[in-house]
């Protein structure tokens, strides 16, 4: 079964039609990059996948398990999906360990010990082992997102989706944290990234879907895609 499928999805804002019978499927391992213009509905797609917003029709389907209006089963798929967000919303009031730890202990019920070992097994992965005793604040823009990655990974999820997630960052940060996700996506990690990173999309996605005015309006292998404008 693919990691994910979409069929007919539509999002409204109230009477705005913020994505038109979207069609996606996914499989697991697969890479796909969204691009498209702001506004377009990407993020609004991201935030629909781990029903961070609720869609008026169409369905969704994460790992075999259908989203819709009776959301019982959330948490377990929010379990299965990570999410890296544009502004790492990482917790300011806890370190850098304490917020890998806090999910897997809170979600999960892992053990706390077990939880710190985690933790910082990815910090490493992320290369960060360094900054694991500090606060949010005191990091750079690119050392709070690779910490944010490694928080969701610390949840060993199935599938990450990434909303622009080094669109915040200085330039000169941009680079460690596409380090970090190219290397998860060569492990077999599946990921939905939105990014207008176009050497990352080349490099990684196997597939680049362009939105446009809540339409997937161009999907193509990142070859194709970038050589036939
Ligand atoms: P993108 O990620 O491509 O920039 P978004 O999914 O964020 O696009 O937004 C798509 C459209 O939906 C935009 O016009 C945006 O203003 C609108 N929109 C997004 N979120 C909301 C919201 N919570 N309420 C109303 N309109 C929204
Ligand atoms: P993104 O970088 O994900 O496109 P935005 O800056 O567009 O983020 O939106 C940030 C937040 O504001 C999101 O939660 C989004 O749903 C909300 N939002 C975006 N557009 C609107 C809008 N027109 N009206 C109300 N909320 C909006």
């Amino acid at each position: 079964e693919p990691a994910l499928e979409i069929s007919n999805l539509q999002k409204f804002y109230d009477s705005y039609h913020a994505l038109r019978s979207i069609n996606l499927t996914v499989a697991r391992g697969e890479k796909v990059v969204i691009c498209g213009p702001s506004g377009s509905g990407k993020s609004t797609l991201i935030r629909c996948i781990n029903h961070l917003e609720a869609h008026d029709a169409g369905t969704i389907n994460v790992l075999g398990t259908a989203l819709n209006d009776n959301v019982s089963n959330i948490d377990e798929i929010r379990r299965e999906v990570g999410m890296v967000f544009q502004h790492f919303n990482l917790f300011p009031h806890m370190t850098v360990l304490e917020n890998c730890m806090l999910a897997p202990m809170l979600v999960r019920k892992v053990p706390r010990a077990r939880a710190e070992e985690t933790a910082m097994a990815y910090l490493e992965k992320v290369r960060i082992t360094d900054q694991a005793e500090k606060y949010p604040g005191q990091l750079s823009g690119g050392q709070q997102q690779r910490v944010a990655i490694a928080r969701a990974l610390c949840m060993e999820p199935e599938m990450l989706l990434f909303d622009e997630p080094t669109s915040a960052l200085d330039p000169e940060m941009i680079g460690e944290v596409l380090n970090v996700m190219t290397d998860l996506a060569s492990e077999g990690m599946t990921m939905i990234c939105v990014t207008h990173e176009m050497g990352f999309a080349r490099k990684v996605a196997d597939r680049v879907i362009f939105m446009d005015r809540g339409e997937i309006v161009e999907e193509a292998a990142p070859g194709s895609f970038f050589d036939n404008p």
